[in-house]
């Protein structure tokens, strides 16, 4: 892209073959190859996103090793760290989220605040120089290997529902975290219940003013979704692949429907090229929404013709013991790609790829109200003190 990463590139090429995994990825975060956008000093090199993702596919052909981050660490925490964060939490926590040497989860979801999730009730309650956490969290991916965690959490219940609330970073360490993992269809068990007794935080782990806790979930909720679209595309060659193989079941409709998920792969991907020709910019925000519902949905749809495809085939290596060993693996906790799951996993895990960062359902809410100036969604609690909204 430009000399400065030539010659950033050409020094971590120098270290490949003799280093070990942390030392390589600590240069590569310090020579500002580990999130190129970010700033100079903070894992980057200042470049446009679009650069971004070009040095990233120089770094893996060269042989680059993967860092064992997780997604939420990655993705999500790291933007958020690098965008509001205050000096001493970029100096504190981003080099170690890169090298892997840390590990997050997201405690946002709760029982009752999902799809609402200005409805969290977990409580914040400030007792001398540290907050006291309480309640239970749900859905939380990672949480088993997790070290750190972003908690979203009410610190003032007397304003309405999105004003009251406030971030954290919290140790899941700390006495009064239990992590209960949850079991899952195809046998695995990537998530977990959290729950929250009296956990100590203290105020400076907290992220962002009190009450600003709303704002700075929708900047995480907004790269996940961002991050979604690149993540969730399974690419079309393995179907093609396995459906060029069984020349018996070349008959018109299956042909059809292959052809119709060749056509969807050459869309999306023409879509996130355009996604990322608009930068960050307020249309790219909203195309990001799209392009989480359209992949999503595309790749269930692979799942389902690759199932059709491969037949009874598709359960030869469906075994629910390997798939929960799998998980329990600290290996485990590194961003899945979706492309190396074998097909019996990828159709029960890709389900979940329209609920999880929001349902699709909720973003065709956000899509309707906000691109197409359709209707606003029912809020009957609108303007009220969130301790006066009636709950379950
Ligand atoms: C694989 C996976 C990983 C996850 N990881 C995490 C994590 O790490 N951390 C975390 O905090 N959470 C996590 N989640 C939770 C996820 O964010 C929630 O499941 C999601 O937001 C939906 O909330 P809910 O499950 O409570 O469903 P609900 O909100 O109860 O929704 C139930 C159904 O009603 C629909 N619905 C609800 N409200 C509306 C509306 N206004 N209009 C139209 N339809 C509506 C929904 O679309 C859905 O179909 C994860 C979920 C999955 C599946």
């Amino acid at each position: 892209v430009t000399s400065e990463v030539d010659a950033a590139i050409e020094t971590l090429a120098h270290m490949l073959p003799a280093a070990a995994p942390v030392p390589v990825l600590g240069a590569q975060y310090d020579l500002g190859l580990a999130w190129p956008h970010f700033a100079v000093g903070r894992g980057g090199l200042g470049l446009a996103v679009e650069h971004s993702r070009e040095v990233r596919t120089r770094l893996r052909t060269m042989g680059m090793p993967v860092t064992r981050a997780g997604f939420v660490g990655l993705h999500q925490a790291s933007a958020l760290i690098h965008d509001v964060g205050s000096e001493q939490d970029k100096d504190r926590y981003l080099r170690r989220i890169f090298t892997g040497e840390d590990q997050w989860c997201q405690l946002f979801s709760e029982p009752g605040a999902g799809s609402d999730l200005a409805n969290v009730s977990t409580s914040a309650e400030l007792q001398g120089d540290a907050w006291a956490l309480n309640g239970q969290k749900v859905w939380t991916s990672n949480a088993r290997h997790a070290n750190l965690a972003l908690v979203l959490a009410r610190t003032d219940p007397v304003v309405t529902k999105h004003q009251g609330m406030t971030m954290f970073i919290m140790d899941m360490h700390a006495p009064g975290v239990e992590v209960r993992p949850l079991r899952q269809a195809d046998g695995g068990a990537r998530f977990s219940e959290v729950f929250l007794d009296n956990v100590l935080t203290p105020d400076s782990m907290r992220l962002g003013m009190p009450g600003q806790g709303w704002g700075l979930s929708m900047h995480i909720l907004g790269t996940e979704r961002g991050g979604a679209s690149d993540v969730f595309v399974v690419p079309v060659d393995g179907l093609l692949d396995q459906w060029r193989r069984r020349r018996h079941l070349n008959a018109p409709a299956l042909r059809d429907d292959v052809t119709r998920m060749w056509i969807e792969s050459i869309v999306i991907r023409l879509n996130s090229e355009r996604q990322q020709a608009l930068g960050d910019s307020r249309e790219a925000a909203l195309l990001s929404a799209v392009a989480k519902v359209a992949t999503s949905e595309y790749t269930q749809r692979l799942s389902s013709v690759l199932a059709v495809v491969l037949g009874p085939e598709m359960l030869v290596h469906a075994d629910y013991d390997t798939a929960l060993a799998e998980d329990l693996s600290p290996d485990s906790a590194a961003a899945k790609d979706f492309a190396t799951l074998s097909p019996h996993r990828l159709a029960i895990r890709s389900r979940a790829m329209s609920i999880e960062g929001g349902t699709n359902e909720i973003s065709r809410n956000i899509i309707g109200e906000r691109t197409l100036g359709l209707p606003g969604d029912v809020r009957v609690d609108k303007g009220r003190p969130w301790r006066d909204v009636a709950r379950a």
